[in-house]
């Protein structure tokens, strides 16, 4: 802004990308919020008291340079993989606008309903998917709000939206938080070194079934659900004590929707860490959470196909099955899938008392 300014240039800024400026959207004293509830309060009082501009259509013509200019074609920069790795990503996603608002009117036309109830599951198709689109700027959140907001039963997506915005407004008030945890005491966390681990943890090959679903989905379509998320980052962080800033390159590299202020957002909240963070001492269990939110095992059997003949039962636990369960299922432990790369209640014990050292200074 300053270099065009300082030629010249006359430049106005719009947040067009938020539902709410960062720098005036503050709290009754004037100050940031660090709390969801009454940051989401105060921004649908907002938004109801003035709906959001949805911004100005495409114009008809731009002026563009008046002499021609000598450029490489798009083809020429060779940006595309010469080994195909990327069937995946191109299965998954539509880029461009036309895409992004296809994907909100199909996800408004069925999934909003019944959001609330299925949002946590990732076996099912109950989110809308726009996060790739949000990020790149296809589709503005004011776009998804205005079309959203009268549809009944909207509400518990527009949240989802809200917490969006509360980790941008978090990054503008707090702009060191991509490196370093917002709340100063998890600065001296005894983290733990582990190549092994998170090598295991990035090739989904932990041997939980739920983590290694959702870092294989990961690196297939650049995309996890979000429940998947939470469960690949707690496991990350406090079953393997590995910090949470590895975890966050790795999704950096790896995410389509690779976003500064959500992704810093959900790794210093699933670390506890973060603003009205997840209390440190909850710590995912990842069989729990994969009978709870898998309970049929059909995301486990889609991204893990060497378990795809387990019955329901044992597919979040392997190792607990009977030999001829598995023999039948044709699962070899430590030969076809992995066995348990740590044991999850020796590393919640181990993780709590990491967390009672910090909190004891
Ligand atoms: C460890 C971790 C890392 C994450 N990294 C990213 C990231 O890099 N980029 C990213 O866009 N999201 C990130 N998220 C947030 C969330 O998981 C994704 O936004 C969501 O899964 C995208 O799927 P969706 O578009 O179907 O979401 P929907 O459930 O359909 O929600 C609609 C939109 O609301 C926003 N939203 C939903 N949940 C959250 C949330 N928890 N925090 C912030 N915004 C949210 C997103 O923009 C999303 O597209 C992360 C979450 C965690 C726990």
């Amino acid at each position: 802004m300053s270099e065009l300014r300082a030629v010249g240039c006359e430049v106005r800024v719009f947040a067009g990308r938020l539902l709410a400026d960062p720098e005036t959207f503050l709290n009754a004293s004037g100050r940031p919020f660090q709390v969801f509830t009454p940051f989401y309060r105060a921004l649908v009082q907002r938004l109801t008291a003035a709906e959001p501009s949805v911004g100005s259509s495409a114009p008809d013509r731009m002026q563009g340079a008046t002499s021609r200019l000598a450029s490489a074609s798009i083809g020429e920069l060779g940006l595309l993989p010469t080994v195909s790795w990327d069937d995946g990503l191109r299965r998954a996603w539509t880029p461009g606008e036309a895409g992004a608002h296809l994907r909100l009117q199909r996800f408004l036309a069925g999934a909003v309903q019944n959001y609330a109830e299925r949002r946590d599951r990732p076996d099912l198709d109950g989110v809308s998917r726009l996060s790739p689109h949000l990020h790149f700027g296809e589709i503005s959140p004011r776009q998804v709000w205005h079309a959203a907001h009268a549809i009944p039963g909207a509400e518990p997506f527009l949240r989802q939206l809200a917490w969006r915005e509360f980790s941008y407004h978090l990054l503008h008030h707090f702009p060191h938080t991509p490196v370093a945890p917002l709340r100063p005491q998890f600065a001296s966390f005894p983290w733990r070194s582990d190549r092994h681990g998170l090598r295991a943890w990035q090739r989904g090959q932990t041997g939980y079934p739920l983590v290694d679903a959702g870092m294989r989905q990961l690196w297939s379509e650049g995309w996890v659900h979000n429940r998947v998320r939470m469960l690949v980052a707690s496991f990350l962080t406090k079953d393997l004590l590995i910090p949470w800033q590895d975890g966050a390159r790795w999704f950096w590299d790896t995410l389509v929707d690779a976003d500064l202020a959500n992704n810093t957002q959900g790794w210093q909240w699933t670390a506890g860490c973060g603003a009205d963070a997840a209390p440190y001492f909850r710590v995912f269990n990842p069989v729990t959470q994969g009978m709870k939110f898998d309970p049929d095992g059909a995301y486990v059997r889609r991204w893990i196909p060497e378990l795809a003949r387990m019955p329901s039962e044992w597919i979040h636990r392997p190792w607990e099955a009977p030999a001829q369960t598995l023999a039948d299922a044709g699962v070899r432990l430590g030969v076809t899938y992995p066995e348990p790369i740590v044991d999850h209640a020796f590393a919640r014990d181990r993780a709590l008392q990491a967390y009672h050292r910090i909190t004891r200074r």
